[in-house]
């Protein structure tokens, strides 16, 4: 049986890797496709991007199945079952997102641009991990609460001025789905990094994609800059690093 809290969890998914401009919460499958994007930097031709994908995909997928399901004992099988996924549509700005499917099951998908654009497995991995590291996370259902009661106080303020509590509500939810954004990008990032670090692929060269995208220092935008998130995978690989000089495998952990 599906809960109403994971049917309610399809209609957010995290949009991650930003680009000319920052994703913010999407419907993929009702979102009319906007304007032709700028030109993305490809470096890569779509059937070699696609090939990188899978091969990354194979090693990638089950690692971040095990290390989902050492958190989600509580949650059904369907949980952790990871379905990773091409957006063919060559009109779409590079990007890559987490949402979840009507059967329960996590998708990861990356754009066909997104993968143009990506210069090594590496990237590919850091990526895939970070998506990943959202469900492990349960970012997709926090930011649902969040956005519940968001709407909630939005339509209360409003209908206290005067307004309609509508307005309110529809303000408020935008607001609370946004409130916990960067901090939960930071908290993927050092859930991607174990993830990719874990499948063999090196995290620090797999995030310095972010150099190219530079993050975005934008007030309303839904990501940390660059610098942060690159300095947090730095961090989280000199700590698996010190605990491997020790023999040892470092925790997942991303408070
Ligand atoms: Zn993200």
């Amino acid at each position: 049986m599906k809960s109403a809290l994971t049917i309610g969890t399809i209609l957010l998914l995290s949009a991650c890797v930003p680009t000319t401009t920052p994703t913010t919460e999407t419907k993929p499958s009702t979102k009319p496709t906007a304007a032709a994007p700028k030109a993305p930097q490809v470096t890569r031709s779509a059937s070699s991007g696609v090939s990188a994908y899978k091969r990354v995909a194979q090693r990638v997928e089950p690692v971040a199945e095990a290390a989902c399901r050492s958190f989600s004992r509580d949650m059904p099988r369907t949980f952790c079952d990871f379905r990773i996924t091409v957006d063919q549509d060559a009109r779409k700005a590079p990007n890559a997102y987490q949402s979840v499917g009507s059967d329960g099951r996590p998708v990861i998908t990356f754009n066909i641009n997104m993968l143009r654009t990506i210069k090594n497995d590496d990237e590919v991995a850091f990526i895939m991990g970070h998506e990943a590291g959202h469900q492990i996370a349960r970012h997709l259902v926090k930011k649902r609460s969040n956005a519940n009661a968001g709407a909630l106080l939005g339509a209360l303020v409003m209908a206290g001025l005067g307004g309609d509590p509508t307005d309110g509500a529809n303000l408020g939810g935008a607001i609370g789905a946004q409130s916990y954004s960067k901090k939960f990008e930071l908290q993927a990032d050092r859930i991607g990094a174990h993830i990719a670090t874990r499948a063999g692929f090196d995290a620090i060269t797999g995030a310095r994609s972010f150099e190219r995208t530079g993050g975005s220092n934008s007030l309303l935008s839904t990501h940390p800059p660059g610098a942060d998130r690159f300095n947090t995978v730095k961090q989280t690989v000199g700590q698996i690093r010190a605990a491997k000089a020790q023999g040892k495998t470092a925790p997942i952990t991303w408070q």
